[in-house]
C-alpha cells in the first residue's frame, strides 16, 4: 500500500527504532510511548484491520505474535509481564490502518481495559 505509514516503515522509507525483524514481521518502538516499553508489531504483509484476517492471512498473524514474544524478551519484560492490544476501527481507537499489535510494559499497568 503506497500511502500506508507502516508499509513505508517495513520498506525502510520511514525510519524506525527496530526491536526485532524476521521475514514476515517487524517490531519497532512506538513514536509516542504510553509505557516505558511500547513496541508496535506489524506483519510485513499489508492487512488493514483485524477484520481482514482470513485463513490465508493466519501465518502473518502468527508471525506478529512470534515477533511480540521476541520483542518482550529483548526488552526484558517477558517474565515481569506485559499487555498486548490490537485496536480495530474507529471506536476501537485504530488510527493506522495496517494491522498491528501494541506491546506495553515496563510498569504495573492499570487494572481494567478501559
Ligand atoms: P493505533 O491507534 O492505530 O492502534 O496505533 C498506532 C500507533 O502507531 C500509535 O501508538 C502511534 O504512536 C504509532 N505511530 C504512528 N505513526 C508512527 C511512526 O511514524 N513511527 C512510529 N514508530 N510509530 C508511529
Ligand atoms: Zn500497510
Amino acid at each position: 500500500m503506497d500511502d500506508c505509514i507502516f508499509c513505508k516503515i517495513v520498506k525502510g522509507e520511514i525510519p524506525c527504532r527496530k526491536v526485532y525483524e524476521d521475514d514476515e514481521a517487524l517490531a519497532f518502538d512506538d513514536i509516542h510511548p504510553m509505557a516505558p516499553v511500547h513496541v508496535v508489531i506489524v506483519p510485513k504483509r499489508h492487512l488493514a484491520t483485524l477484520l481482514e484476517v482470513d485463513e490465508d492471512a493466519l501465518p502473518a498473524v502468527a508471525a506478529m505474535i512470534r515477533a511480540a514474544q521476541e520483542a518482550a524478551r529483548i526488552k526484558g519484560i517477558a517474565e515481569r509481564g506485559f499487555r498486548t492490544v490490537i485496536n480495530c476501527n474507529e471506536e476501537g481507537g485504530q488510527v493506522v490502518f495496517h494491522l498491528h499489535m501494541h506491546l506495553l510494559g515496563g510498569r504495573k499497568l492499570a487494572d481494567g481495559l478501559g
